[in-house]
């Protein structure tokens, strides 16, 4: 299979007033069609910068960034649900949408049809505000679906959000990203998150990041991620991964 995507010997650096930071040294890696792709390192390392280098907002400072496709949609979402709370859940929704041009009656009708196939569809016409943490996140998922994205682009998705209701949510953006077809990078600095949810995991090392490690996750019996929590090899990833984040205080 093509990969839709090639990073090559990716370097960033950031200026300040003195100082240059080496945010990312190295990065290389591939991304096949429909994967799930998990990225973790240490705090700091330059993962968030990854991302926003690949979402097109922030710019490298060397290396390449080969997509397969000519002009690639891609899909960004991020930890804080970013949701305007002025705008009714539709009018959210629709955000990327209008920024694209790109509001008419057929992807209207793909946000109602998101929204309906995923349990939103009673709080169309309410504000964010009278969503649980764990909808607004469902939401955010949804605008971010709304433009078809070839690629989706997830740095933290679930972290402010409680234990259960992360659980619960991992399990849920992992099934409308399977289901809706998508290949989605994923930043998280929950192992157990990244285990089982993705296909690969990608460990990085502390800044400036280079790729430390990539592990291919392999479960026996694997079904939803909240029982790939349950299978053999799921300690064992997390013990392997856990040491080569090499994390002390
Ligand atoms: P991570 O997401 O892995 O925790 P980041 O990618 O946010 O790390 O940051 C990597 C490094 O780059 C950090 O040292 C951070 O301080 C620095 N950095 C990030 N964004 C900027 C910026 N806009 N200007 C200067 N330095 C930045
Ligand atoms: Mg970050």
């Amino acid at each position: 299979m093509e990969p839709i995507l090639k990073i090559k010997n990716l370097k960033k650096n950031y200026h300040d007033m003195k100082d240059e930071i080496m945010a990312i040294e190295n990065v290389e890696f591939t991304v096949y069609p429909h994967e799930f792709i998990s990225i973790v390192g240490p705090s700091g390392c330059g993962k968030s910068t990854l991302l926003s280098i690949l979402s097109g907002l922030d710019q490298k400072s060397g290396g390449t960034i080969t997509f397969q496709q000519q002009n690639p949609k891609i899909g960004y979402m991020l930890q804080k649900d970013s949701l305007f709370p002025w705008r009714t859940i539709f009018e959210n929704c629709c955000i990327g949408l209008e920024l694209n041009h790109n509001l008419n009656d057929e992807t209207k009708e793909r946000v109602n049809r998101l929204l309906k196939t995923y349990g939103l569809i009673e709080f169309k016409d309410k504000y964010p505000d009278s969503l649980s943490g764990g909808m607004r996140q469902r939401v955010a998922l949804i605008r971010t679906l709304a433009t078809d994205p070839d690629l989706l682009l997830l740095d933290e998705p679930f972290s402010a959000l409680d234990y259960q209701t992360r659980l619960a949510l991992s399990d849920d953006v992992y099934h409308i990203i399977k289901k809706e077809g998508k290949t989605a990078i994923m930043v998280t600095h929950d192992l157990g998150e990244a285990i089982s949810l993705s296909d690969r995991i990608i460990v990085m090392t502390r800044r400036p990041a280079k790729v430390k490690k990539i592990y291919d996750i392999k479960l026996t019996n694997a079904s939803t991620p909240i029982n790939n929590r349950k299978c053999k090899e799921f300690s064992i990833y997390y013990d392997q991964i856990w040491r080569d984040l090499d994390v002390h205080l």
